[in-house]
């Protein structure tokens, strides 16, 4: 059950206090106060947990200060697009602002290696006007002796660079707790140059106590990868932990799916999934071309296998792209292999470019067909 209150009421103040008591009157239920910043106003929620059966909705929505009760029976409440909660989920961070009609390119190396690629990454960023980026710090890897991130002590250096090139976003992927802290010390240190987003990498697609820790912090936006290996229901209901710890500012990612029927792609491509998130939910939606696909390879269109995984995801209304670019591919210290060149930057941009504007000449065209549709209706109600 979840309580939404007025607004202006104080989450310290004697209504919230009376509405407490009337529910711990109840055996067996806790209750949690989350403050969520909506695109309009900030609501102040009231989450019951255990069992609810008992509490009667309508005389806990007659109580001061009380909006409305909601009964909890939907699938994944707060990230949800229901039918009493169709305001948008988007959210403005370091200046960007992301929800279900924006669009960004986060484009970087997989793994931090050394300045002088960060550096020439940023600069070719900087080259065709992008400011939104990606860098691990922490890499999650398959084998324990495979690189895993400098870690900490590259951020002193890899924020600085990204404030000397403008670069005002960098997805980077958190696999514990303390990582969250190290981030937000060493930005701090910095003075702030430039914005992290947190990413929740596929392995730790359901691991609910890394969620819960990017969910109740609100310093930082979160990206969330589905589970390679799980449904789309299941990876929106670990999801929803991030949402249900008060952090309503995520986007959605998908990264493909692991099975032998992708092959020769490292995943099979799930970018037909975007537009179900995007119904199933609030979130901006993000693709990952490079995991999907997982090799540089050209067909024989002359056009990058990852540029055309790309294109199906963007076509279908893909509201971000995190994609790996490498200034050295052979001297990469993770996914070297699926990594696009700094050459191939601007001819990527251009293209997602074409596609962007054809979602949006479909979507427009979209509207025509529907008001058409509409049309013999209104003559009838004219008549
Ligand atoms: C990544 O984006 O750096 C990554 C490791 O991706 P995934 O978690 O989707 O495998
Ligand atoms: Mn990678």
């Amino acid at each position: 059950m979840i309580i939404i209150l007025k607004p202006d009421v104080d989450p310290n103040g004697p209504e919230v206090q009376r509405i407490l008591e009337t529910l711990h009157y109840y055996q067996g239920v806790t209750t949690r106060i989350s403050g969520v910043t909506g695109a309009e106003r900030k609501v102040i929620e009231i989450y019951v947990i255990g069992d609810t059966s008992r509490i009667p909705d309508e005389e806990i929505a007659m109580l001061p200060g009380v909006e409305r009760v909601v009964r909890v029976s939907k699938k994944y409440r707060l990230i949800g697009r229901h039918t009493a909660d169709q305001e948008s989920l988007g959210f403005d961070y370091n200046g960007l602002y992301f929800d279900q009609d924006s669009f960004y390119i986060f484009a970087g190396l997989c793994a931090v290696d050394t300045p002088e690629h960060v550096e020439m990454m940023f600069a070719a960023l900087k080259e065709v006007g992008i400011t939104t980026s990606r860098m691990g710090a922490y890499k999650p890897r398959t084998n324990p002796y495979s690189f895993q991130g400098h870690g900490r002590k590259c951020l002193p250096w890899l924020f600085e660079l990204a404030g000397k090139y403008g670069i005002r976003c960098i997805a980077m992927e958190v696999c514990k707790e303390a990582h969250i802290e190290e981030i937000y010390e060493e930005l701090e240190r910095a003075g702030r140059p430039t914005g992290v987003m947190l990413q929740i990498g596929t392995r730790n697609a359901q691991n609910f106590e890394l969620l819960k820790a990017v969910g109740s912090q609100e310093e930082f936006p979160v990206l969330y990868k589905r589970g390679m290996g799980i449904t789309i229901e299941e990876s929106l209901n670990a999801c929803e932990y991030i949402a249900s710890e008060g952090n309503r500012n995520i986007v959605f990612c998908l990264r493909g799916v692991k099975t032998n029927l992708g092959d020769p792609h490292r995943n099979l491509v799930d970018f037909a999934h975007v537009p179900v998130v995007k119904g199933l939910t609030r979130l901006p939606v993000c693709v990952d071309p490079t995991h999907s696909v997982g090799r540089r390879q050209i067909a024989p269109d002359g056009i990058h296998e990852i540029f055309h995984a790309a294109a199906q995801g963007v076509i279908a209304g893909a509201n971000m792209i995190l994609v790996e670019f490498h200034p050295r591919p052979d001297k990469a210290l993770c996914d070297g292999p699926q990594a696009l060149t700094l050459e191939e930057l601007p001819h990527f941009v251009e293209d997602m470019k074409i596609v962007r504007e054809a979602y949006q000449q479909r979507k427009d065209l979209a509207s025509r067909y529907a008001l058409q549709s509409l049309s013999p209706s209104i003559q009838v109600v004219r008549r």
